[in-house]
């Protein structure tokens, strides 16, 4: 067990998220249950978003 450069070689084993249904980004956590990129499943209803970001959800802008 190395704990150093080597082992960054495994870091993409696997998947965190998958496509999202709401956004369709590869965003959603099923560990979790909820979208990194619009808050999908659990968070919230409303879409994930921040004043400081100019969001798009299915292409459309987000305001
Ligand atoms: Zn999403």
């Amino acid at each position: 067990m190395v704990k150093g450069t080597p082992s960054f070689g495994k870091m993409n084993n696997g998947w965190t998220h998958i496509r999202c249904p709401r956004c369709g980004r590869h965003a959603y956590n099923p560990v979790k249950g909820y979208c990194a990129a619009c808050g999908w499943g659990g968070r919230s209803k409303r879409i994930r978003r921040y004043s400081w970001q100019n969001k798009k959800v299915n292409k459309v802008r987000v305001r």
